[in-house]
């Protein structure tokens, strides 16, 4: 689970974030002012941080600039209106988008799940590794474990798994799953997924007691991993 940090003073703003973020399942803290933001980025390690450029102590930019000298965090800035220059300034100090208030809360979503797997992208070429709790994946050797206790997968199991674990927290249809996980040898026959997806529920979430796998109703599944 995604651990994310709103840094904004006006506190209606801040609760209706905190709200929906926390819907969807991301762990949330708030901070109202930009030095207590920063010291909470340092003691708590969000996964990514919102960040409102206007704030008392220290502004956006400010917090933006020193995080920048120790962190690769992602980090969305919050503008006014018209602060073109500001935002211009948030970017240029290392900031990875922005949005203007007010926004629909579906874009900011949309937004932090862009932000986030592009994060883990990057980590992901430098290592390769996914690791959620106890279960980890190391595509360099093609071996899955769960507390050090490994995981007999097969080749199109593994492959599945990394595939959604790739996206995670994003839904994914059983036509994309065919189309990059089998090929278009079996293009339109998606009961297959299904079958493979109750493999991979056998051997990590039955054996483990854990969830890592979620049906999302009409489209497909998602890796979001809960125990
Ligand atoms: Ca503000």
């Amino acid at each position: 689970m995604s651990k994310i940090l709103i840094v904004e003073d006006e506190t209606k703003i801040a609760r209706f974030v905190e709200l929906e973020l926390k819907h969807e399942g991301y762990e949330v803290q708030t901070a109202f002012d930009g030095r207590s933001g920063l010291s909470m980025c340092e003691s708590w390690q969000p996964d990514l941080l919102i960040l409102d450029l206007m704030l008392p102590e220290l502004s956006g930019i400010e917090v933006c600039r020193r995080l920048r000298q120790q962190s690769d965090i992602p980090i969305i800035m919050l503008t006014a209106k018209d602060d073109v220059s500001d935002k211009v300034m948030g970017l240029d100090m290392g900031a990875d988008d922005y949005m203007t208030k007010p926004f629909a809360i579906e874009e900011l979503l949309a937004r932090i799940r862009v932000a986030l797997k592009k994060h883990r992208g990057d980590i992901s070429q430098t290592s390769g590794v996914l690791s959620a709790g106890l279960l980890k994946l190391e595509p360099a050797s093609y071996s899955t474990s769960f507390s050090g206790e490994s995981i007999a997968l097969t080749k199109k199991e593994f492959d599945l798994l990394h595939y959604l674990w790739q996206h995670e927290h994003t839904a994914i249809s059983r036509d994309e799953l065919l189309e990059n996980v089998w090929g278009y040898d079996f293009a339109g026959d998606t009961n297959i997924v299904d079958v493979y997806i109750r493999y991979l529920r056998q051997k990590i979430d039955d054996r483990y007691a854990i969830k890592t796998i979620h049906t999302i109703r009409a489209v497909g599944y998602m890796f979001r991993y809960e125990h």
